[in-house]
């Protein structure tokens, strides 16, 4: 029997942050294990495609630039930019930066809008919510302090209006068919059993538009000028117009559904249970799986504007380097877990990972191929170790199992160098010295195509050592901090 070679696709997404606040560390932990992991697809050779970009729509919009002393769109203008850099400074190999107010979004999200409409799931009701006045918006009860706003400390009022609501409720049965078909739908295990829980206690059908007289700023619904679409409603539908659904053009047919979207594990509900709906209603296919990433804490406490705790990632990336923010995140912190940050772990990982382990190795081997052997690796042979369950890890999503993986090797390489006292071996044993060399400058060459997907630019940097024509010592990986 023929093998055939399917050629395979692979599409993600991150969530698309509001642009009510500038990024922080939170949302580049995100970008950057869907980096990772776009980049092991690529690896793979799979055609990949990977989303990101902003949320820009909302009643907390207009308030935010108002309080900036802004227009609206300037105002969403220059935060968008904002993360598009957060993405160029990190090294996200994104393949498209999606804006919800884009045209081509607004497209999507009407023209999804009225296949939900055709399918006899959008009907009119009446919503009431509680309303502050002086923020022109409704909120949660979630949301309140004590009952109050948190902005004006007053009590907000009910209010009523007319609105279009979804047939979210109509899905149960066939959302709860799908997550018991598809036992990883949602990873980690926890969280599927959560979202599980959540639709198994039944579902209500939820309002999906808010009237112009107290939101102007959105997608209008199709065919009524005093009702636009309700933020959760638009912004799920860039995974779809971020690759083109107002067309369904090539691209679209190509990469839909999502192999994963990566989220928070705060917007569970929307992404594992509103969004499968909402496809389900538009006669489109489910993605396959949804990853969900825990939360960062900051020196064990939870970030918040109240705390002045806010971790900004443009400075870290700025005075350890984008790879170093990269390494620490991915490996300190468990992809599918909660984890802390702290400037001390952060140097810890640093010193003990990156100067003494990978950096140590590299310059040790570099010296001594250009001391000892006039800079030429003697034979072609076999890496003594690689990192048998990377793709496991990978695929699970455990990236940080996948990074321990790779420095036990580094970590090995470097002990026996010290038990075999390889700077002894050119004059007690040139045979052994040469062979020795050439499995660890092997093994090396393996963790630089293992090490791709999460550290870029180090393991580009690596590839140029390692490929030139006479090896030379390389200066150091990673310089040492310097008490400042
Ligand atoms: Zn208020």
């Amino acid at each position: 029997m023929a093998i055939s070679k399917t050629k395979k696709k692979f599409y993600i997404t991150t969530s698309i942050p509001y642009v009510n606040a500038h990024p922080h560390v939170g949302f580049a932990l995100e970008l950057i294990q869907a980096d990772a992991l776009a980049r092991f697809h690529r690896l793979l050779s799979a055609d990949t495609f990977f989303l990101t970009g902003t949320d820009e729509h909302g009643s907390k919009v207009p308030k935010a630039a108002q309080a900036a002393g802004k227009e609206i769109l300037d105002f969403v203008n220059e935060i968008s930019a904002r993360f598009k850099k957060l993405c160029a400074v990190l090294g996200i190999s994104n393949s498209h930066f999606i804006r919800t107010t884009d045209q081509g979004h607004k497209k999507s999200a009407q023209k999804f809008w009225k296949k939900t409409l055709d399918s006899g799931d959008i009907y009119k009701s009446k919503y009431e919510g509680l309303y502050c006045v002086g923020c022109e918006n409704y909120y949660n009860e979630s949301d309140l302090e004590g009952g109050l706003c948190p902005i004006h400390k007053t009590k907000p009022e009910t209010l009523s209006e007319e609105n279009y609501f979804f047939r979210f409720s109509k899905y149960q049965a066939q959302l709860l068919d799908h997550f018991q078909k598809n036992p990883g739908f949602v990873v980690p295990k926890t969280r599927y059993n959560e979202i599980f829980e959540f639709i198994k206690h039944g579902l209500s059908d939820i309002s999906i538009s808010r009237s112009t007289k107290t939101l102007k700023w959105g997608v209008p619904v199709p065919g009524d000028r005093e009702q636009v679409i309700y933020i959760w409603f638009d912004a799920l539908i860039n995974y779809l117009s971020g690759i083109g659904y107002a067309e369904e053009d090539a691209t679209f047919k190509k990469y839909w559904p999502a192999d994963v979207h990566l989220i928070g594990k705060d917007i569970l509900r929307f992404h594992a249970g509103l969004w499968p709906a909402m496809l389900l209603s538009a006669g489109l296919p489910l993605p396959k799986q949804i990853f969900v990433h825990g939360f960062i804490s900051v020196d064990g406490q939870k970030i918040s504007k109240s705390m002045g705790n806010i971790i900004d990632p443009f400075a870290l990336a700025e005075k350890y380097g984008a790879d170093v923010l990269r390494y620490f995140l991915l490996r300190e912190i468990p992809s599918d877990g909660d984890g802390d940050f702290s400037v001390q772990k952060l140097e810890a990982r640093y010193t003990a990972d990156l100067v003494n382990n990978l950096g140590n190795l590299v310059s040790r081997l570099t010296n001594l191929i250009e001391k000892e052997l006039n800079g030429v690796v003697p034979f072609d042979v076999e890496a003594p170790k690689k990192a048998e369950n990377l793709e496991k890890y990978i695929r699970d999503f455990r990236l940080h199992e996948a990074l321990a993986e790779i420095w036990e090797n580094l970590s090995w390489a470097n002990q026996y160098i010290d038990e075999v006292k390889l700077w002894e071996l050119p004059q007690k044993n040139p045979k052994l010295f040469k062979e020795a060399i050439s499995s660890l400058v092997a093994l090396l060459r393996q963790v630089i195509s293992e090490l791709s997907p999460f550290l870029p630019h180090t393991a580009q940097r690596l590839e140029e050592i390692f490929s030139a024509e006479k090896i030379v010592k390389s200066p150091p990986l990673f310089p040492r901090l310097v008490d400042s």
